[in-house]
């Protein structure tokens, strides 16, 4: 996710970093830096005026010059707009009908169907009941999918074999709800693969129909500029009241994020960030600044665990964490608690500075298997005190795990590195100790 703008960035940052003062000729050249790091990840050009125009001001005046480290300035200053880019505040969902109803639209293929089955999972997980609705009638497959989003969450779905106007299964839908038991309804809707009037005037209808509290825009953040016109077409068309990202953890260069918000006005309030149900967070524009800036992001990776974790699961981790009696045996249990949570690779993306590091870094899931067999082939002491491991005992452990002393080595010396992140993370989340906010 933003990789790319992320090293730009931190290549133009770099320029100002370690300077006793900041001249103009830097200024410049740095800003110009960020203009085109931001233009190449495909930000609307609109936006990136805006932001190059709000940095200079605010570059060029006089905190910054009178500042005694004036890098952390400009590294403030850059994060402070693109959070401002993104929208600021962050955005939940204002859910108050009874049942309340949600609606998606976007065009075909750019996670709709995804999303509503994240939603209704997210949602369930607040407590909530919801029903998935299939008013995406054009295609079979779509209302199949759904079915099987409804199923993999465990959450109602109501899709009646009809091929003909969606309307009213929109609108009968809400009595279907009630009747279930159901409080919020996820309406899903049909894409075209292009922007069209009927589409529009379909969306429009059903919206005009179910009356929703939330009207949600999915727009794949992988169609970079196009992004805009699609948006600035479904908020004439059919009009919304927030945005859902989908796609982010693909090479996305990251210009619709930064752009669709200042285009339409409408805050992002979800980012779906891969293919499986639970690859989907809430919106939060500051935690993506920081993200973007290599910075981290620890309260989205605490909310992950606490959405993982039991709460002794959590304890027993925190006590080997903070007693600095963390073994190779805690290590495994902690490598096999962080596998539930998603992808290790995003995982580490959020932690501190870990950006940069993360090319170096194995993280390859299916090594954890190997991993697995190597410390299961070390004696408990062994795994207690991984310094007695001496050449001997490392070709022991290499055979009777099936794999090899370079091996054995590596998991060794990543241990100990794992062992320094861990800490650190650990402190970090101790110091914002914030309770994050619900949806
Ligand atoms: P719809 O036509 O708008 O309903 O789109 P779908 O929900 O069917 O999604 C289209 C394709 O994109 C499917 O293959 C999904 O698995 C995939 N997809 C949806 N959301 C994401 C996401 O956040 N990340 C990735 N990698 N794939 C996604």
């Amino acid at each position: 996710m933003f990789d790319a703008l992320s090293s730009k960035l931190e290549i133009a940052l770099d320029r100002v970093r370690g300077r006793g003062r900041l001249d103009a000729a830097t200024v410049d050249a740095t800003l110009k830096e960020i203009r085109l790091a931001l233009l190449e990840a495909d930000v609307n050009f609109k936006v990136v005026k805006g932001i190059v125009e709000r940095l200079r001001e605010r570059l060029v005046g006089e905190e910054v010059a009178k500042a005694l480290n004036p890098a952390q300035q400009v590294v403030k200053a850059v994060s402070q707009e693109l959070e401002r880019a993104l929208g600021g505040e962050s955005a939940g969902l204002a859910l108050t009908g009874k049942p309340a109803v949600i609606m998606l639209a976007g065009l075909q293929g750019s996670g709709k169907t995804t999303a509503a089955g994240k939603l209704a999972k997210l949602l369930k997980s607040k407590g909530r009941h919801p029903m998935l609705v299939a008013c995406d009638l054009q295609r079979p497959a779509a209302v199949q999918q759904l079915k099987v989003n409804a199923e993999r969450v465990g959450v109602h779905v109501y899709a009646p074999v009809t091929a003909g106007d969606p309307v009213p299964v929109a609108r009968e839908s809400i009595a279907k709800a009630r009747e279930s038991g159901c409080d919020v309804v996820i309406v899903d809707t049909a894409g075209r693969l292009h922007v069209d009037e009927e589409l529009m005037g379909q969306a429009a209808a059903i919206r005009e129909a179910v009356q929703p509290d939330e009207t949600l825009f999915v727009i794949d953040a992988m169609i970079g500029q196009e992004a805009v016109n699609v948006a600035r077409a479904f908020l004439d068309g059919v009009g919304f009241d927030g945005v859902i990202l989908s796609k982010l953890d693909g090479d996305a260069r990251g210009g619709a994020a930064l752009s669709v918000r200042e285009v339409t006005g409408k805050p992002i309030k979800f980012a779906s960030i891969g293919e499986k149900m639970e690859d989907f967070e809430a919106f939060h524009p500051d935690r993506m600044a920081s993200r973007i800036l290599g910075m981290g992001d620890v309260m989205t990776l605490i909310e992950k665990a606490e959405a993982t974790y039991s709460e002794e699961e959590a304890q027993k981790a925190e006590t080997a964490l903070m007693s600095g009696e963390f073994t190779l045996e805690d290590f495994l249990e902690q490598m096999q608690m962080l596998k539930r949570m998603g992808p290790l690779q995003g995982l580490l993306g959020m932690m501190p500075g870990m950006g940069k590091q993360l090319k170096d870094v194995d993280v390859d899931d299916k090594q954890v298997a190997r991993v697995e067999a190597i410390i299961r082939s070390m004696t408990p002491k062994e795994r207690r005190e991984p310094k007695i491991l001496n050449g001997r005992r490392r070709k022991r452990i290499a055979a009777g795990s099936g794999t090899t002393v370079p091996e054995v080595n590596r998991l060794v010396k990543q241990f100990a590195e794992v062992q320094k992140i861990m800490k650190s993370a650990s402190k970090m989340a101790g110091m914002q100790g914030t309770k994050p906010k619900g949806v």
